[in-house]
């Protein structure tokens, strides 16, 4: 069964249950069921090879993880007579440590630690050892990597302060006893893939790999997908092939290999990500925190995505900037809408919305990346959004409706016209060489934003869109002004961001406020109005949004191509950089009172494979567990 989103109300929980600052929401695949058994069966072997290494990242980003997880789930899976206030405190904690995979919160990066006592924490332990819960003899030596906040305060500090080093200032396991000084004129040969050791005086590096260290989570992962390989089609096994070589071997050559071989598999319906990849994690910016994720294209999205790819040129000729400024020849940039069915180590619970890989700039240059949008990952976040969060900054009930309605196809649609057909366009003058970002420096970005966003504002409510099968008819004025209405509510809810001072530095924000700062100013699009003690801003004026939209475009796309850092400079200062504080104060304590969640752990989707009596796999089953615990105890096996 499929469900179109846009069509049918969809009535299942997504939002799950509220822990702390953070929401538990369920992940659902829609698309699995339809797929082919091969497909299916492929999924099913590289979701196990994505199990299989989830604990690598838990090593990685703490020495002592492990142990605490293992603690935190005995307990909690043998509760008789623990008092009922600890155990509720323990339970929390859990989640937490769960969602965030460990004791660092994934926003901040600082520790977080259970708000009971530690003898309570021990009391409780020992009465759960009662009950046959397997603990360590030891278990005294792990209280203050739970309970002490001066221990191990931070999984990554870059800028831990003068004088002090940031690796040991970070609490991760990618390091251990090295420091920055020891690094220089060290020749590290596997910088993605080791553990830097500093043994007797000198550094080691213990490399991931079948025969090193996480040989045994390795080993496991390399026989999933080698079951999978019969499964995939001839580009995915030729990377699957070059991955496991990479797993075999660690050398930096074969993780070149692979790289190009899985960006060159541009066609298959199902792919995977597996490995050593992004490097927030490391201080020094240089190892890789270990990932996977399973999904497959959802073609119908995907298709819309081509479709506006296509059409890339007519949107350049009909852009509302002087003609010396148009391109020819203009190719959309061109994405995978995909859903997700499993995620696991730096990408799950919390997970990225989007995706462009491989890192490695030389391969990206001379054989290209590959874009993926998730796109159930960007409905869920939307459908577990509380209808009371919108009501709060909604002027009418019409206009929350509408939201409720509305706003995920609209934020889909606008974020692939941004994509596809706003970063791509246009063009700039001789004299810049192409690289406007050297003369625009610092306003370069927020520019750059704006102009992506202002093309979406313009485009949405064009005809084309009717044509090429992106929206129906029937619903597009509904859509525009759902999008344009939420375009303008987020330059306000974003202020709830920047709880100190009175200047928005991050670019995407800067780039909101300015666009809707220059409308209220420059048009009769959208007004302020207060009501009660509160402020809204309210769109009055369709026409006179697209219109301002076009004018404001106009001299954005004037700005860079010209490279007028005055003319950016100024606009920015004058609407996208300053706010008042009490403005600010006020959507805090609304956004307080309400208690909107700061971010999301997701429940995945489960696959259980139906074997005949030789073990073939004859089908793949999806179900929505619907709840976490239950999920991350049979990822550790404890269900
Ligand atoms: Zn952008």
């Amino acid at each position: 069964m499929s469900t179109p989103a846009s069509t049918h109300v969809d009535t299942r929980p997504y939002l799950l249950e509220r822990v702390g600052e953070a929401a538990v929401v369920q992940l659902y695949a829609d698309g699995f069921t339809a797929l082919p058994l091969g497909e299916k069966t492929l999924i099913y072997h590289l979701s196990r090879a994505a199990l299989a290494g989830r604990d690598i990242y838990y090593d990685q980003r703490y020495a002592h993880n492990l142990a605490m997880r293992d603690v935190l789930e005995e307990i909690v899976t043998h509760p008789d007579g623990i008092p009922q206030d600890t155990f509720a405190e323990i339970q929390r904690y859990t989640k937490l440590f769960w969602i965030n995979s460990g004791p660092y919160n994934n926003l901040t990066a600082r520790k977080f630690v259970p708000k009971c006592t530690p003898a309570a924490f021990a009391a409780a332990a020992r009465i759960a050892e009662k009950n046959g819960a397997r603990l360590p003899a030891d278990l005294a030596r792990l209280q203050p990597y739970f309970f002490d906040l001066d221990v191990d305060p931070i999984v990554t500090s870059k800028t831990p302060g003068p004088g002090r080093d940031i690796l040991q200032a970070s609490a991760n396991n990618l390091y251990a006893g090295v420091t920055m000084a020891d690094l220089e004129g060290f020749d590290e040969r596997y910088p993605l893939n080791s553990r830097l050791v500093k043994q007797d005086g000198r550094l080691v590096e213990e490399v991931y790999r079948i025969g090193g260290r996480y040989d045994t989570y390795i080993r496991e992962i390399v026989r999933h997908l080698e079951e999978a390989i019969p499964f995939a089609t001839g580009p995915m096994a030729a990377a699957l092939r070059a991955l496991i070589r990479f797993y075999q071997t660690g050398e930096t050559a074969d993780r070149v290999a692979y790289d190009i071989a899985w960006v060159q598999d541009r066609g298959s319906p199902v792919d995977t990500i597996n490995g050593f990849v992004e490097v927030y994690m490391d201080a020094r910016g240089v190892k890789g925190a270990w990932e996977a994720l399973v999904y497959y294209v959802n073609p119908e999205k995907t298709a819309g995505i081509r479709k506006l790819a296509a059409a890339a040129q007519w949107f350049e000729d009909r852009m509302p900037w002087a003609d010396k400024y148009k391109k020819q020849g203009v190719r959309g940039v061109s994405a995978n809408a995909i859903d997700v069915v499993i995620e696991t180590g730096d990408s799950g619970p919390v997970t990225p919305v989007g995706i462009n890989l491989p890192n490695d700039q030389a391969i990206r240059e001379h054989h290209g990346s590959k874009s993926v949008s998730l796109s159930n990952a960007n409905q869920a976040y939307d459908k577990s959004t509380l209808p009371e969060f919108r009501r709060e900054f909604a002027w009418s009930a019409e206009e929350a409706a509408r939201a409720e309605k509305w706003s995920s196809v609209a934020s889909e649609l606008t974020t692939d016209m941004h994509e596809v057909i706003g970063h791509g366009s246009g063009r700039i003058a001789e004299r810049l060489q192409g690289n406007p970002q050297g003369v625009l420096k610092e306003q370069y970005s927020a520019l750059e934003e704006s102009r992506a966003d202002l093309v979406a504002l313009y485009f949405v409510p064009d005809r084309k869109l009717v044509e090429l099968g992106l929206v129906d008819e029937a619903d597009h004025s509904d859509i525009v002004r759902a999008e344009y209405e939420g375009y303008a509510r987020n330059a306000l809810v974003q202020l709830r961001r920047i709880r100190e001072g009175s200047q928005i530095e991050e670019d995407h924000m800067r780039n909101r406020q300015m666009i809707v700062g220059w409308l209220m100013a420059n048009s009769r699009a959208i007004e302020l109005r207060r009501r009660d003690g509160k402020t809204y801003y309210v769109v009055v004026d369709v026409k006179a949004f697209q219109d301002g939209a076009g004018r404001l475009l106009a001299d954005v796309q004037r700005i860079k191509a010209e490279g007028d850092y005055e003319a950016a400079k100024a606009l920015f200062e004058t609407y996208g950089v300053h706010f008042d504080p009490a403005l600010r104060d006020e959507v805090v304590a609304r956004v307080d009172r309400l208690q909107m969640p700061s971010y999301t752990g997701f429940v995945q989707p489960r696959l259980e494979a139906v074997r005949d009596d030789v073990g073939v796999i004859t089908d793949v089953l999806i179900s929505y567990p619907l709840d976490l615990t239950a999920q991350m105890l049979e990822y550790s096996g404890r269900r």
